[in-house]
């Protein structure tokens, strides 16, 4: 093997309905892929992984880069530059469909300002001609504003997606695989939701509670003609006092847990979610492996 194996994280930025969801849908070839927000990446949370044989590229989120207009100003600018920190690759996706208006230029602004390789995405090519295509290229590409690469493409149809991937992995560095595969092949909703839980606890409870802690994803199901997902899940911790630390007085802390964990979860899978918390205690789940396949840990 000569080629080493290359991994890293990748922000896309872009304003409402430019196409953000849509192209990372289309990567993944399902509607919901996968999304976790682990230890390292506190301000930043996964939105999607793709993985092949050579690369694995990990879509991440950056809370406030997506500002309305009304917040531009130079803070805004600067908690966006910083939030974009230790990311490998941005992406900037602009509709090449609408009108280029003022408020698109607080997303190059921020652009312009970040270390990382900045690739230029035109979306929605699908929509117009190329003489139009031209235009709105000229129009973003000016002498203050310099982009790596500028790529066409449309997340709708495809086209022109592999000239992104070939020019997002140009510019990853060697790394391992951050993630299994199987992450988001076989389990990927269920054991995401069971982490953001885990995660909550760990944030609200007393120490030494969260190790003994185990969350199980009973129910998972879309409410027929609804945009809401019903979800059951239960805690499973290891004594009774940790019982008592995980509900809290009057049951305040579960319904912190769950709250948070609601919030989370929702913008994660871009949905209404009902979310039903239980607490068991299960004495030395931790012994049993079997116990353990059942909450999808994996032995490897
Ligand atoms: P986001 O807000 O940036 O995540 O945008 P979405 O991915 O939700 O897309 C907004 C709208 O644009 C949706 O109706 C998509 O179907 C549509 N859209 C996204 N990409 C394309 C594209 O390449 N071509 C066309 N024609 N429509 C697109
Ligand atoms: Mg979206």
């Amino acid at each position: 093997m000569d080629k080493k194996f290359k991994s890293g994280f990748v922000t896309i930025i872009g304003r409402p309905n430019v196409g953000k969801s849509t192209l990372i849908n289309r990567l993944l070839g399902e509607r919901v892929s996968i999304i976790s927000s682990k230890p390292q990446t506190t301000r930043n949370s996964i939105r999607c992984i793709y993985t092949n044989d050579e690369y694995q590229i990990v879509f991440i989120d950056t809370p406030g880069i997506h500002k309305p207009r009304h917040a531009l100003g130079e803070y805004m600018v600067k908690t966006a530059t910083e939030s974009l920190k230790g990311v490998d690759v941005v992406i900037v996706m602009f509709d090449c469909s609408a009108e280029i208006g003022p408020g698109d230029m607080h997303i190059i602004e921020v652009a312009g300002k970040v270390d990382s390789p900045v690739i230029l995405v035109l979306n929605k090519i699908d929509r117009i001609a190329k003489s139009r295509l031209e235009q709105v290229a000229a129009s973003l590409v000016t002498h203050e504003n310099h982009f790596d690469a500028i790529i066409p493409i449309s997340a709708s149809t495809g086209e022109n997606l592999d000239e992104l991937l070939k020019e997002i992995v140009k510019h990853l560095p060697e790394g391992p695989k951050y993630f299994t595969e199987d992450i988001y092949t076989d389990m990927p909703e269920k054991f995401i939701v069971s982490e953001i839980i885990r995660e909550k606890i760990l944030e609200l409870t007393e120490e030494e509670v969260p190790h003994g802690t185990a969350v199980d994803i009973t129910s998972m199901k879309e409410r027929e003609n609804k945009d809401l997902i019903d979800i059951e899940a239960t805690i499973f911790c290891e004594k009774d006092s940790h019982k008592g630390m995980i509900i809290g007085k009057q049951g305040k802390m579960l319904k912190e847990i769950g709250t948070r964990a609601r919030v989370d979860i929702e913008s994660l899978l871009d949905c209404k979610i009902n979310l039903q918390l239980w607490v068991k205690v299960k004495n030395d789940w931790r012994d049993n492996k079997g116990a353990l396949k059942n909450f999808g840990y994996k032995w490897e």
